[in-house]
């Protein structure tokens, strides 16, 4: 693995006197995809939410390319080249599809680079290319995570987080999507993707994290944790 640009350490954060994460260490390299696979109240949304700066650390450090980005606002993150796609897509829904894909680049110079990003996510998903106009509340929820996720890219991230890949969506939906997001990393971009289905993310990822109880309890290559017989357990069901 090279050396990596993102790089949280230790870090700890919760919801008033409720703390979630236990100081959680984890980094991702350039090219990489990681993923990062728990149960159910585990701390992965709080995790995400913290780096996008929605929710404020409490102790520890989130860097960037080396620059500290722990307690700063979500647009210093977003500049800072980490994208967030959360959990439900969180689309605009009486917005048109093109103008949610426009969101992700509203804090962009306005030059011919965003219209070129705008044909590739379209290039890329044409079935967007065809709903450009159509209201986001009226696309299937496949075609919902391929807005989110090219909402994501239009702000050029360096680094693409993704909160539930799969959740509620068809077998080949996920197909398509995941067909995607290896396509976006061999474009450049690092990912780091939360997913509830552990297959579909250790498929799809080349190492991953466990986290349990707002701790990483688990950090190794997609391969040696489908080995793993506690991950195989507690998370594959098949021991
Ligand atoms: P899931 O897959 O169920 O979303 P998760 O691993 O993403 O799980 P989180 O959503 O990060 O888990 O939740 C971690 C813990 O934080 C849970 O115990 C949850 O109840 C609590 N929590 C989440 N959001 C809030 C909130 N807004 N206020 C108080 N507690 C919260």
């Amino acid at each position: 693995m090279s050396e990596p640009f993102f790089q949280v350490d230790k870090l700890e954060a919760g919801y008033g006197e409720i703390r979630v994460l236990w100081g959680i260490d984890l980094a991702v390299s350039a090219g990489e995809i990681v993923c990062l696979i728990g149960s159910n109240g585990a701390g992965k949304t709080t995790l995400l939410r913290t780096v996008s700066g929605l929710l404020q650390p409490t102790a520890g450090s989130i860097l960037i390319d080396g620059q500290e980005l722990a307690g700063a606002d979500t647009r210093r993150i977003l500049t800072g080249g980490i994208a967030h796609v959360p959990e439900g897509r969180r689309l605009f829904r009486t917005m048109s599809v093109k103008d949610n894909l426009m969101m992700g680049a509203y804090l962009r110079k306005r030059d011919a680079s965003v219209e070129e990003d705008l044909e590739r996510v379209m290039t890329m998903f044409p079935r967007l290319a065809e709903r450009a106009h159509q209201d986001a509340s009226t696309l299937s929820g496949g075609e919902q995570q391929m807005c989110a996720i090219g909402r994501g890219i239009m702000s050029r991230p360096k680094l693409l987080m993704i909160d539930e890949l799969s959740l509620g969506l068809a077998p080949r939906a996920v197909e398509l999507l995941s067909e995607s997001l290896i396509e976006i990393n061999k474009s450049g971009v690092a990912i780091l993707l939360v997913e509830q289905d552990v297959m579909t993310a250790l498929d799809l990822a080349h190492r991953g994290y466990v986290i349990d109880r707002g701790q990483i309890s688990f950090a190794a290559t997609s391969e040696e944790l489908r080995q793993e017989p506690a991950v195989r357990e507690a998370y594959i069901g098949a021991a």
